[in-house]
């Protein structure tokens, strides 16, 4: 038995999304002519009030797509220095759509709507670039599955929309975010342009993420969706996958987050650990005490098939996810026990 806790994307299909996948209708999704990609997509709009939404073969395409829509080449997005936009997407910001980052010292991968304001570039100090966006992540991934303030995101909003600037919502985890703080999507789709929400990471699927947004801004999506390679055809097999996991695999987000939280319990009390960073959700980021070797911890954990990443700076994360099962638990949480 191999316990891998490395990410939330590493889940097979349960039997269930297989055989929902295998009675899939499909069609041709470059003519727009899938009808389970439809369905998604008009589900996933209707979830959140917003008139619009577009299937991506992955997360990073589906916000590199929403950049583009929101700037010209020469600006800049607003962003936390953690943002994986920034740090997890190859450079793309400036490869596809030659803008760069304002990156803010937020905390766990939020900030301030005062930090916010303080970011933006003047537009008539033509020297430095034009601000046109602010992105923001829920839950931040980097920093450790930590949620938002929705005060927060309402008051960043406002800054938002005094300096006419875009709003985009990277949601790759917003799911464990509504799960953990008992928020709802229409909240969010109300405050956001855009919104990239994965299928892939805690809702199990193999693959997929979408795109939310207003009409308006929606007309280019398509297009620049074809751009960046993502136009696929009989790809709702892939949708059939995210309604069932819509309809089975996100209440039980919950289980993750308590399974996390017990974890971080357990690593609180080991001797080689020296902090655990708060629990809100399915990540586990802690850190090593300085006499401990990492590369000497992580061999160990492999030796009892415990498989877990570095995310460089000391710090170690381990994420829980549907594969993740009670039997593991047990067998992990004892496995730190006698660490
Ligand atoms: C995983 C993730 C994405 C998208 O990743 P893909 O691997 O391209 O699907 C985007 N944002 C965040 C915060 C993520 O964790």
């Amino acid at each position: 038995m191999i316990i891998d806790l490395r990410s939330d994307t590493v889940t097979k299909p349960t039997k269930g999304m297989l055989e929902a996948m295998l009675t899939a209708e499909v069609g041709d999704d470059v003519y727009k002519e899938d009808p389970s990609i439809n369905a998604l997509e008009k589900r996933l709009a209707d979830m959140f009030g917003m008139d619009e939404a577009l299937f991506f073969p992955s997360g990073s395409m589906a916000n590199q797509a929403a950049l583009k829509l929101h700037t010209n080449p020469g600006e800049q997005v607003i962003c936390d220095k953690y943002a994986h936009i920034y740090n997890y997407e190859g450079g793309g910001a400036s490869f596809n759509s030659g803008i760069s980052c304002k990156l803010i010292d937020g905390h766990r991968g939020m900030f301030t709507a005062e930090q916010a304001e303080a970011s933006i570039n003047p537009p008539d100090f033509y020297h430095s670039p034009l601000t046109s966006l602010i992105a923001i992540e829920n839950t931040t991934n980097k920093g450790g599955g930590a949620c938002w303030d929705f005060q927060e995101l309402k008051k960043i909003k406002k800054v938002a929309n005094k300096h006419q600037l875009g709003y985009h919502l990277d949601g790759a985890r917003l799911w464990n975010a509504l799960i953990a703080k008992d928020e709802n999507t229409k909240q969010y789709g109300e405050l956001f342009d855009t919104i990239s929400v994965c299928l892939s990471k805690g809702l199990g699927c193999p693959m997929g993420s979408v795109l939310i947004g207003n009409k308006e801004l929606m007309q280019g999506a398509l297009r620049i969706r074809k751009i960046l390679g993502g136009g696929m055809r009989q790809v709702g097999f892939a949708a059939a996958a995210g309604l069932y996991a819509l309809d089975h695999h996100l209440e039980r987000l919950a289980e993750d987050h308590k399974k996390a939280k017990e974890i971080g319990e357990e690593l609180s009390k080991m001797s080689a650990v020296k902090v655990v960073e708060p629990i809100e959700t399915n990540i586990v980021i802690f850190e090593l005490n300085d006499n401990i070797d990492e590369t000497q911890f992580l061999n160990k954990l492999n030796e009892k098939h415990i498989k877990i990443i570095v995310m460089g700076s000391n710090k170690l994360r381990m994420v829980t996810h549907l594969d993740y099962t009670d039997q593991m638990h047990d067998k992990l949480l004892s496995s730190l026990k006698d660490f």
